[in-house]
């Protein structure tokens, strides 16, 4: 079945019971069994699986082409999820530009643990091989990266991690399954912020993995999972259920207004340079064009003029919302290093977009008044 046919119906199924077509939303935290525990409809009790959840993890799985999928409170609940699953003593290569929430995880809680993290630049192989050591356990890739859109080759990374005896993990938020489908490249868990793309509205918080396969791996993280409690609920289940059945029309007018947006940007003069793996001119672009269906909806842009610059930009805007988050249907802009704190890493000159779903006459109106 094609993607946009498994997106509709993955998980989505009529309900046996009522013939329902929506999917159900079941809110009860418990499930009747019998007098010495026997279940009756395989469930027992909300935090270790529930049907809600359960209807999203088959649908998560069917649009990654992986074996199970787990579902999280958070994309952090996830990346917490995965990487404390793995062994007391192991390392991870984790990417030098990323979302800010896996660095604090690498520098204030994973060392709890014992896991240790070392930053490389994932677009660099030679560098990813030089890191490796035979207490390296996993490599963790995001592509394309938050903020600065660099693009990692997933199927040339999981060749080096498979050489090293580590796992290769992708955060594969920004692009969805919809763009980029990493275990088909050969990683071994893709990893979700479903608040983003997934649940598409701005309106719910939710994270996931997916695992290649029912393995070792997957069956601590959901142990892991149900003793610690990070699931998602029902009711964000079912509202992530539900974005992710018109994931790949709105990825197609994500991508078509970011296109726009980009190629608008790099002509004018006050921009330095248009962070868009869709653009000939971007360094990932031979990589994306290979693994990616198209180059998605978001990219950041660095200002001639600095921080100023930017920020008097995103003062002017209209249409743009400032606001953190992305892949919702409304557009946002944010300057990044404002947000990251005293710990900020990513460039001063650079404001992130989330190009909505707006039409795009209207967001570049908006972006040409803010420039002007
Ligand atoms: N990964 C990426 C690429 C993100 O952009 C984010 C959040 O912005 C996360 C992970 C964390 O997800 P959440 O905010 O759902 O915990």
């Amino acid at each position: 079945m094609r993607f946009e046919t498994l997106a509709v119906h993955a998980g989505a199924e009529p309900d046996a019971e009522t013939g329902a077509v929506a999917p159900p939303l079941h809110l009860s935290t418990t499930f009747r069994h019998g007098p010495a525990g026997e279940r009756q409809a395989g469930f027992e009790y909300q935090r270790e699986g529930n049907p809600t959840q359960d209807r999203l993890e088959a649908c998560l799985a069917a649009l990654e082409g992986g074996e199970r999928a787990l579902a999280y409170a958070s994309g952090m609940a996830a990346m917490q999820g995965l990487l404390e699953s793995l062994p007391n003593g192991s390392e991870v290569l984790i990417p030098d530009d990323c979302y800010t929430g896996l660095r604090v995880l690498a520098r204030e809680f994973l060392p709890l643990r014992q896991i240790a993290c070392r930053t490389v630049d994932m677009t660099d192989l030679d560098a990813v091989r030089a890191a490796m050591t035979p207490q390296t356990r996993m490599i963790w890739a995001e592509t394309p990266s938050n903020p600065r859109m660099a693009v990692a080759d997933i199927a040339a990374l999981a060749d080096i991690a498979r050489a090293g005896g580590a796992l290769l993990a992708c955060d594969n938020t920004f692009a969805t399954p919809a763009l980029q489908q990493p275990l088909a490249l050969g990683a071994d868990v893709a990893m979700h912020s479903t608040t983003k793309y997934l649940g598409g509205h701005s309106d719910v918080m939710g994270g996931a993995l997916v695992f290649a396969k029912a393995d070792a791996l997957y069956e601590t993280a959901a142990h892991r999972r149900h003793i610690t409690g990070g699931i998602a609920s029902p009711f964000n289940s079912w509202l992530i259920l539900r974005g992710a059945r018109s994931l790949p029309a709105r990825m197609a007018w994500h991508c078509a207004n970011a296109r726009r947006i980009a190629e608008f940007l790099g002509t004018h003069p006050a921009i330095a340079a248009v962070l868009y793996p869709g653009l000939a001119s971007h360094p990932g672009h031979a990589v994306a064009a290979r693994q990616m269906r198209d180059f998605g909806g978001m990219l950041s842009i660095r200002f001639r003029g600095g921080r100023d610059a930017a920020l008097r930009f995103a003062a002017r805007v209209r249409l743009f919302t400032n606001a953190t988050s992305l892949g919702g249907v409304e557009s946002l802009i944010e300057h990044r290093a404002s947000i990251e704190g005293a710990n900020a890493v990513s460039p001063p000159d650079l404001i992130r977009m989330s190009v909505g779903l707006e039409h795009p006459d209207d967001l570049l109106a908006d972006i040409g008044q803010a420039l002007d």
